[in-house]
């Protein structure tokens, strides 16, 4: 019988393993889909989470666990799922996922979801709904706005206070970052490509890798019930972290070492506000980092916030999967 290797306080944050096919894993998952130990270091370490999904998971499953969650952003909520983990564990995998349609991640299937959801309540009820979508980019603690057709170093935004919060629960406005209306799926697949288009050219001309980068979609969405005059401001955020490996002490050097030391900054201020979120602290430091404040409306309050630890089971990763396996452990 596996049990938890860290006895952690329970928070309100769900975390969900999913480890990527390999031929010969250091994993082993446990029959209650909810735990595994992997072989590092000469012993086996054993985690448990909300869920542990395993290689054979198809793209479709992986969504029906979340599918509940998604659609309650048409409720108002603020709805945040991340995708954590080393370079090739399955983190734009699970978040884009491919075109085939069996191939599609998160994104992809959530949107399609909440426009249909959305037909159905507004056929049903006398809800009408819309939705706008942004598409941000997180390096060295900057943001960008990958649907703003526009790059190099002038394109980066570096004031916090160009993040604006609504104290009544509305949407979040970014100075700076389009929001695009988004009214099919067809439309919203798009945006992801003209997203994903914009950071390869970006990563390309400065010359840097994109998996050092936070990607960040936000579907905003205003529902009005015409009979009661109701307004609801949901917003569902779907995050493609960086990579959280270690950089090679050789390599860190210069701006490689300056970027490894945001990414860490940042990836670490995430660990931090999960930190004191579930010991109930008073003080959580979302000011910290961009990638914080911005996901604050999710992380806090009334949001919901839901982690995928991304975990490649080759030997030669074990190291860094027992870290991955690690942060995970502390943030539920
Ligand atoms: P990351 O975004 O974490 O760097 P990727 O999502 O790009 O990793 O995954 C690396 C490679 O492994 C890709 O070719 C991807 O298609 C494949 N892959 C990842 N997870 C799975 C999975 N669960 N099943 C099949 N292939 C996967
Ligand atoms: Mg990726």
């Amino acid at each position: 019988k596996l049990h938890n290797e860290l006895v952690d306080l329970k928070g309100n944050i769900r975390v969900y393993c999913r480890v990527r096919p390999h031929a010969t894993p250091s994993t082993r998952l446990g029959p209650d889909g909810a735990s595994l130990a992997l072989a590092a270091d000469g012993r086996e370490h054993a985690f448990a989470y909300d869920k542990v999904f395993g290689p054979d998971s198809s793209q479709e499953a992986v969504f029906g666990s979340v599918s509940e969650l998604v659609q309650s952003a048409l409720d108002g909520f603020h709805v945040c799922i991340f995708s954590y983990g080393q370079t090739g564990a399955g983190k734009t995998h699970t978040m884009q996922g491919g075109d085939a349609q069996a191939a599609r991640g998160i994104i992809p299937r959530a949107v399609e979801k909440i426009l249909s959801t959305a037909r159905k309540l507004e056929e049903q009820a006398e809800w009408s709904y819309s939705m706008e979508a942004s598409f941000i980019e997180i390096y060295n603690n900057q943001l960008r706005d990958l649907l703003g057709g526009t790059s190099g170093p002038s394109s980066y935004i570096n004031d916090l206070h160009a993040i604006k919060h609504d104290p009544d629960g509305g949407h979040t406005i970014v100075a700076g970052v389009s929001k695009v209306p988004v009214t099919d799926a067809d439309g919203a697949a798009a945006l992801c490509r003209k997203a994903a288009a914009a950071r390869a050219v970006e990563a390309t001309a400065m010359n840097r890798v994109s998996s050092r980068s936070h990607s960040v979609f936000m579907l905003y969405i205003t529902g009005y019930h015409a009979g009661s005059g109701t307004r609801l401001q949901g917003c569902l955020c779907l995050v493609d972290l960086a990579g959280s490996e270690r950089l090679d002490r050789s390599l860190a050097e210069g701006q490689a070492k300056k970027e490894a030391c945001a990414i860490n900054a940042s990836l670490s201020s995430l660990g931090d506000v999960f930190a004191a979120l579930s010991s109930k602290s008073s003080h959580v430091p979302y000011r910290n980092s961009k990638l914080t404040y911005l996901l604050q409306p999710c992380l806090g309050g009334s949001g919901k916030t839901l982690m995928f630890v991304n975990i490649n089971p080759e030997p030669a990763s074990a190291g860094e999967s027992l870290c991955s396996l690690r942060f995970a452990a502390k943030v539920s």
